[in-house]
């Protein structure tokens, strides 16, 4: 199973995880981030995470920072 870990104080709501994400598991929360925008959340109730680390690559604030593969 695997998963990331996301710093919501470094989201700066760009979006890039969301649409890099194969699997649809990173979407916008109801939470407002240092922008003034929805910042993003994790979520993935059937263990779908593929582990490949795209949203973490993709961040442009380095939010994302672990994925675990067990
Ligand atoms: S590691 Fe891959 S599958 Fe998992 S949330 Fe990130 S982009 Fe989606
Ligand atoms: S790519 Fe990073 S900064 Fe952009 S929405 Fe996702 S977690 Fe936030």
């Amino acid at each position: 199973m695997s998963y990331i870990k996301l710093d919501k104080n470094k989201c700066k709501s760009c979006y890039l995880c969301m649409d890099v994400c194969p699997k649809g598991l990173i979407k916008k929360s109801d939470e407002i981030g240092k922008t003034g925008e929805f910042i993003v959340k994790f979520e993935d109730k059937e263990n779908q995470c593929l582990g490949c680390s795209q949203c973490a690559i993709m961040c442009p604030e380095i939010a994302i920072t672990e994925v675990y593969k067990e």
